[in-house]
């Protein structure tokens, strides 16, 4: 089952949290993107985020991937607070290829997913040919208010940070 990670950090060591993430999923990754730097989205007041998207091919049901990401979460001390609020560290599925889920557990493609440059920019990073909704990725970029992609820089890959 293929399916694409976005992965975000503003609170404590974000490149540390977010390795975590690529070390986890190493032998199952098929591409993923340098690491970026975001203006917070949803809540403005907070610190900036680090993103990434990674594709990943694994054995196992949606659900599985889903508690395996939430099981990093939990490693990372993760504390819910505020919807949208400071985080260690979220792994959210955006989609899963041949599959879509609509309960309050798993929803896919994840429905914010269109309205972020944090997920889009990462996303065509790592798959210059993404679709969403029978969507180009790059198309959906075009939608986004100009200045969540100004405040959106380029890292580098989390090997070099
Ligand atoms: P958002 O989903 O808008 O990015 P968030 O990532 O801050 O918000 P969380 O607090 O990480 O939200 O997750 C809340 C719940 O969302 C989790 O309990 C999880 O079961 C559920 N959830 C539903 N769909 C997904 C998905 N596609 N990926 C990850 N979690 C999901
Ligand atoms: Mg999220
Ligand atoms: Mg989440």
């Amino acid at each position: 089952m293929r399916a694409v990670l976005s992965i975000g950090s503003n609170m404590d060591d974000r490149v540390e949290l977010l390795r975590t993430v690529f070390e986890e999923f190493k032998d199952e990754i098929v591409s993923e993107s340098r690491v970026y730097s975001t203006p917070p989205w949803g809540v403005e007041d907070q610190a900036e985020f680090l993103n990434a998207v990674i594709i990943v091919d694994v054995d196992q049901t949606p659900l599985e991937l889903l508690h395996r990401g939430q099981a990093l979460e939990a490693a990372a001390e993760r504390v819910r607070e505020q919807r949208w609020g400071p985080r260690t560290l979220d792994v959210d599925i955006i989609e899963i290829e041949g599959f879509s889920s609509e309960t309050e557990e798993l929803t896919v493609p994840h429905p914010h997913a269109a309205e972020r440059a944090f997920v889009l920019i990462p996303w065509m990073a790592a798959d210059v040919n993404a679709t969403l909704g029978g969507k180009p990725v790059a198309e959906l970029i075009g939608n986004v208010p100009q200045e969540d992609i100004e405040g959106i820089k380029v890292l580098g890959s989390i090997d070099k940070l």
